[in-house]
């Protein structure tokens, strides 16, 4: 598996040229274009992995699975429902989800902003510093490692840099979708996205999400299953935003990207997979990540399709 990872590594790396780092987020533009790494946990509990694999990266959007995880255990899934839709909007990441001039729960998505703003006011705390506390020690829960925290430098590059997302959050606001604080909610989203992981977190997170909500080897439960199914099936309809078909067609499992240049891949039953590349195509995918997994899932057949 070393030997196989390490190859097809190599084979992906001349993509890293192929896209081009987030800059929107003004910190984001200082990662390196060329690095690429991939780390997988399997069904027996062995680690594999190749390239840059430990490297440091701030998850972003892949931390919308884990605000839904905690927004369903909070809430249960019929409440969380009823103020977040679970359709593919087919839309870019930070869209404004207006249709005929009209917003309402149908048209959010947790997978793309303006679902996963609307997800932190849904997640239990007296303020929303507690709210963030609790997203990340799921996290840490999840990953395995007590260590993981903030960037500092991204979050406040990110909370500077942020009109789009405030923007989304007033437009919320204003359809009386969002009643607390704007600022308070966007500190926690953005405190949130910056929070730093290595693909073998994300593969640690994936693999909890794929083995129905427990952690590898010990199989002591983290989440409910039933939400593991829930997150798992909108990952694989709307985790890679509007490039979510054709990543069904050539990769086939429910997978996370964020504009760090991260994939959280949860192969049901079997993986979790971590990736990191952060030259993006011109939806916020990591172009060398998609080529690397779709490879992968080619050699190990793991679509689920
Ligand atoms: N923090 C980023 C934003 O809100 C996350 C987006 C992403 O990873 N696609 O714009």
């Amino acid at each position: 598996m070393k030997e196989l990872l390490e190859r097809l590594a190599e084979e992906c790396f001349p993509y890293t040229n192929q896209g081009e780092v987030a800059n929107y987020i003004p910190e984001l533009a200082k990662a390196n274009p060329d690095a690429l790494g991939i780390y997988i946990i399997s069904e027996d509990g062995k680690h594999h992995f190749a390239g840059e694999s430990m490297h440091s990266f701030t998850i972003q959007s892949i931390v919308k699975p884990i605000l839904l995880l905690l927004a369903l255990s909070d809430n249960g899934i019929d409440s969380v429902g009823e103020r977040v839709g679970v359709e593919a909007t087919g839309k870019p990441f930070d869209a404004i989800n207006v249709s005929d001039l009209r917003l309402d729960s149908h048209h959010l998505n947790p997978m793309v902003n303006m679902g996963a703003i609307v997800m932190c006011t849904l997640i239990k705390g007296s303020t929303y510093q507690e709210k963030f506390e609790r997203i990340l020690e799921l996290i840490r829960e999840l990953a395995g490692n007590p260590e993981i925290g903030i960037e500092e430098a991204v979050y406040r590059s990110e909370k500077s840099c942020g009109s789009k997302n405030r923007a989304l959050a007033y437009l919320l606001k204003s359809y009386g979708m969002l009643n607390d604080d704007v600022e308070d909610v966007l500190d926690c989203y953005f405190k949130a996205c910056s929070i730093a992981v290595t693909c073998k977190d994300l593969a640690n997170i994936g693999f909890v999400l794929a083995n129905r909500g427990c952690k590898p080897m010990t199989n002591e439960r983290i989440v409910p299953s039933e939400y593991a199914r829930y997150v798992n099936a909108i990952l694989m309809t709307c985790g890679m935003y509007d490039g979510s078909g054709e990543f069904a067609l050539r990769v086939g499992v429910p997978a996370k990207s964020g504009v760090g240049g991260g994939i959280m891949a949860v192969v049901p039953g079997k993986m979790g997979i971590g990736i990191y590349s952060p030259a993006l195509d011109k939806k916020g995918n990591s172009v060398a990540g998609i080529q690397l997994l779709e490879r992968v899932s080619r050699e190990l057949q793991l679509s689920i399709f």
